[in-house]
C-alpha cells in the first residue's frame, strides 16, 4: 500500500500489525538494503544496520552508515531517493555495523564534490574505536565465533586477521558531545542524548518537527543485546532509563537501527515500557538475590523472564538471551568471580579432567555418558549442559582421541540445536567446528546466519 507521493507505509503497517496482534508475521530484521520513505522527508534503508535519513533545507542528516560490506548498497539506495549532499552523519554508537559503511558515504561525497561530511557522536565513540585498534585480533576472533560458528584458533591463519576490525577509512567524529547536544541543521532541530545501554557511547536523537526518535540499538526487535558473553560491560538499568526518557517525548515515530520502525504515540510508549520493564525486572531480581548472599549459580538457576514477554515479536531471544544478561548484571554490580570457592583459583582444566577420568575408569566412560545424555529423547536442558561438561573432561584428558572429538561434535551439535540465541549457537557451533578440524582437518559447519531468523 502506498499513500502519498513516495511514501511507503507497508513497513509501518507490518510493524503496527505485529505489535498490536503479538503475532510474528514476518522477520522484522530484514537486510534488504532497500529504502522506504516512512515520513515526509524521512527515509529508512533496511540493512545491517539501518541508515535513517532526514531531509533538511541544508542537505541530508544520516543516522548510521551500516557496515563496511553493506555501505555501498546503502548509499546507492540513499541516492535513489535524494540527490542532496549529506550534511551530517550521526553515529548512534560505535559498533562496526553502524560506522563501517561511512567510507562509502565519504567516497560518495568526494565523487560528487560535496563538502566533507560533519560527523556527530558521543565522546566515548572515539575511545571505543581506539580500544578496537588495541584489541583488533580479539575482535576478529570473537566475531568469527559469534557469527560464523568457527573456532577463533582458525582466525590465526586467516588473512582477515591482518585486516583492521574497524576499516581504516572509517569517518571519525568531527563534533563530540558528552550529555546532550541540540543543533539546528537546515531549519530542523536535532536533540541528541547520550545514553548507556548496549554500549557506553549511545546517542538517541529527538527531532521535534517529525515528532520522531532515532533509537539506535536501544530497540532492535530482539531481546536486548545486553549480555553478550564476549563483549565489554553493558548497562541494563541505564538502558531501561533511556527507554523511559524516550517515552517521555511522546514521539509519533520511533526508528531503531535494527528491525522495524514504530508509528503511533501509544504504540511506541507501550513497546518502550515492555522492554524497559523486562530489563528493570532482571536487574531487580538479580540484585535482590545478590543482596541475600546468593552465588551466580543460584541466580542463573532462579531468575527468569516471563515466557509471554519472550514470545513478543520484538523480544525474541534469538540474538542475545536473558541468561547472558543475568551474568552481565552480576559482573556489573559484583565482579568476575561467581562466589563459588572452587572457581576463585581453580586447578587447571586438564588437572581436573585427569582426576575425573581416572575416577571414572577412563575417558570413554565420560564420552559414552555424554553421548547417552544427548541421544536420549527425554534429555532436559540440564542433561545437555552436563553432557558438555563430561565430554570436555574426556577431550581435555585425551585430546588425541578422535572418538572423543566425534562425541564432542555430536554433543555440541545437539546443544546448538536446542539453543535459540545466535550467541549460544555461535559458541557451540565453534566447538563443533574445532573438533571437526581435529578429526577431518576441516570444518563443514554452515555459519550461523546473521539474518536473526528464528529457524536458525
Ligand atoms: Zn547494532
Amino acid at each position: 500500500m502506498t499513500s502519498g507521493p513516495g511514501l511507503n507505509t507497508d513497513i509501518l503497517d507490518l510493524s503496527s500489525r505485529m505489535i498490536d496482534s503479538g503475532v510474528l508475521e514476518d522477520e522484522p530484521n530484514r537486510i534488504t538494503n532497500e529504502l522506504s520513505e516512512i515520513g515526509d522527508g524521512v527515509a529508512l534503508v533496511e540493512s545491517f544496520s539501518h541508515m535513517v535519513l532526514v531531509r533538511t533545507s541544508d542537505g541530508l542528516v544520516a543516522f548510521d552508515s551500516s557496515a563496511a560490506m553493506t555501505g555501498n548498497r546503502v548509499v546507492r539506495a540513499m541516492r535513489s531517493w535524494s540527490g542532496e549532499p549529506v550534511n551530517t552523519l550521526v553515529y548512534t554508537h560505535g559498533h562496526v555495523d553502524h560506522i563501517g559503511g561511512s567510507r562509502s558515504l565519504r567516497a560518495d561525497a568526494a565523487e560528487r564534490g560535496d563538502a566533507p561530511i560533519r560527523v556527530v557522536a558521543q565522546e566515548n565513540l572515539a575511545v571505543r574505536v581506539a580500544r578496537y585498534q588495541r584489541t583488533n585480533g580479539y575482535n576478529q576472533a570473537i566475531n568469527l565465533r559469534q557469527f560464523g560458528g568457527l573456532p577463533p584458533s582458525l582466525a590465526r591463519d586467516d588473512s582477515r586477521m591482518a585486516n583492521s576490525f574497524v576499516p581504516a577509512d572509517t569517518l571519525l567524529p568531527t563534533v563530540e558531545y558528552r550529555q546532550e547536544l541540540t543543533e539546528q541543521i537546515g531549519g530542523l532541530t536535532f536533540e541528541h542524548h547520550h545514553a548507556l545501554g548496549e554500549t557506553d557511547d549511545h546517542t538517541w536523537t529527538w527531532i521535534p518537527k517529525h515528532r520522531m526518535i532515532t533509537a539506535g540499538d536501544h530497540l532492535t526487535w530482539v531481546f536486548p543485546n545486553c549480555g553478550n558473553p564476549q563483549k565489554v560491560q553493558r548497562y541494563p538499568l541505564e538502558w531501561a532509563q533511556s527507554l523511559r526518557a524516550m517515552a517521555a517525548k511522546e514521539a509519533e515515530l520511533l526508528v531503531p537501527a535494527h528491525g522495524l520502525p514504530i508509528v503511533g504515540r501509544e504504540r511506541i510508549a507501550g513497546v518502550l515500557d515492555v522492554v524497559a520493564q523486562v530489563l528493570e525486572q532482571l536487574v531487580d531480581d538479580v540484585l535482590a538475590a545478590m543482596n541475600t548472599g546468593a552465588t551466580l549459580d543460584d541466580i542463573v538457576g532462579s531468575v527468569t523472564v516471563a515466557p509471554e514477554a519472550l514470545a513478543l515479536p520484538f523480544l525474541r531471544p534469538i540474538y542475545d538471551e536473558p541468561e547472558f544478561v543475568i551474568n552481565n548484571i552480576w559482573r556489573l554490580y559484583g565482579g568476575w568471580w561467581d562466589g563459588n570457592p572452587e572457581t576463585l583459583k581453580p586447578a587447571t582444566r586438564s588437572a581436573v579432567a585427569a582426576e575425573v577420568v581416572s575416577l571414572a575408569g577412563g575417558a570413554d566412560t565420560l564420552a559414552d555418558r555424554a553421548l547417552a545424555l544427548v541421544e536420549s529423547d527425554t534429555a532436559t536442558d540440564q542433561d545437555l549442559r552436563v553432557a558438555c561438561q563430561l565430554v570436555e573432561y574426556a577431550v581435555a584428558a585425551d585430546p588425541d582421541s578422535m572418538r572423543n572429538h566425534e562425541v564432542r561434535m555430536a554433543v555440541y551439535t545437539r546443544r546448538r540445536k536446542a539453543e535459540r540465541s545466535l550467541m549460544a549457537k555461535g559458541v557451540f557451533g565453534a566447538a563443533v567446528a574445532e573438533s571437526e578440524i581435529a578429526v577431518r582437518g576441516e570444518a563443514t559447519l554452515k555459519p550461523t546466519r546473521i539474518t536473526l531468523s528464528p529457524e536458525d
